[in-house]
């Protein structure tokens, strides 16, 4: 493929403009890897929690953590893009370490501030490559212990190309963190290849609706139809749903209307740092119920 663009850049005499163009991204990826070493390293990255609604009621369910990172030199990196970096360096371990460590770490802080368990859970991404190199299960078994917080109050997300790359590893992995009370979402749901027999045969409990299906599925008749033939497999199969990139009031409430259980988006909150989703929480807890 890089072969095709050199003739082709060759042709045109672009031949300059594109070596430049491989060397700046080449570069870009180098000092990405190098300061997200040291970042780690040096606890410069944090972790920012997106609320998750329970959509009749909206009530805060729990808290999607997303890695942010805001480098000294290159300034605020994407997680997009710093996670494909991590991916191919092999500091996906590390930093998914840091990660299910950090989560655990701030269910234990917020209890500590509300002065019981609080009733919210955590959300931790993992990656295929971590998920294929690194004990994932002793991970949780570690963080769970030094924090103190029981199992069911974090929530692994995983993706169909994680089960695909090896079907086996996957299946005794989520065992395992289902032996630690963990509950298991699976991230980015219908842009994957759906292996509609690993969801009934694998202790799936949560389906996420890829935001691509989402945020466009009022205008787009086939993206409404994918999102409801993925609550009625859902229902089918006894899991729950996420509907993920909810930006705007009609989509919660066509959502809702649906049958969708929970939503995640723009529209009820963006990520945000552990003391404000802590605040979130606290000032929509509806203290007369408990
Ligand atoms: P994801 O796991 O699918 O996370 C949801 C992404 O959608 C987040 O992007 C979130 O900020 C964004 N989002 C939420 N609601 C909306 C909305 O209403 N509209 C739009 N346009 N976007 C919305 P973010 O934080 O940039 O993360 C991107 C991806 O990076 C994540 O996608 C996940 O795959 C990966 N990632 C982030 N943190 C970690 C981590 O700690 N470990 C691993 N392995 N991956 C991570
Ligand atoms: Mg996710
Ligand atoms: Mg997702
Ligand atoms: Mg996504």
């Amino acid at each position: 493929k890089a072969q095709a663009a050199v003739k082709i850049a060759k042709r045109s005499g672009k031949v300059e403009i594109y070596r430049n163009g491989v060397l700046k991204e080449a570069q870009r990826r180098f000092s990405i890897e190098s300061r997200l070493r040291t970042a780690l390293a040096q606890g410069g990255l944090t972790l920012a929690f997106q609320p998750l609604i329970h959509l009749p009621t909206g009530e805060v369910n729990g808290f999607e953590a997303l890695a942010r990172w805001e480098d000294p030199d290159l300034g605020h990196v994407s997680p997009v893009e710093f996670i494909a970096v991590a991916e191919e360096s092999g500091l996906i371990t590390p930093l998914g370490r840091w990660a299910a460590y950090e989560a655990a770490q701030a269910l234990s802080r917020w209890d500590a501030k509300f002065g019981q368990r609080l009733p919210v859970g955590v959300n931790v991404n993992l990656s295929p490559i971590q998920m294929a190199r690194d004990d994932v299960a002793s991970m949780f078994e570690e963080s769970l212990r030094y924090s103190g917080i029981a199992g069911d109050r974090l929530t692994a997300e995983i993706t169909e190309s994680a089960i695909i790359a090896d079907p086996d590893k996957a299946r005794k992995l989520l065992f395992a963190l289902k032996d630690l009370q963990m509950l298991i979402a699976m991230d980015d749901f219908g842009t994957g290849y759906s292996n509609l027999a690993s969801l009934h045969s694998l202790p799936i409990d949560i389906l996420k609706i890829d935001r691509s299906f989402v945020s466009t599925m009022l205008e787009d008749r086939d993206k409404g139809a994918i999102v409801r033939t993925i609550l009625s497999l859902a229902e089918s199969l006894n899991l729950a749903v996420t509907a993920e990139g909810i930006e705007t009031q009609q989509l919660a409430d066509a959502l809702q209307k649906m049958g969708c259980g929970y939503g995640q988006g723009f529209y009820f909150a963006r990520p945000m740092p552990e003391a404000e989703a802590f605040d979130y929480w606290r000032a929509r807890w509806n203290f007369e119920t408990v």
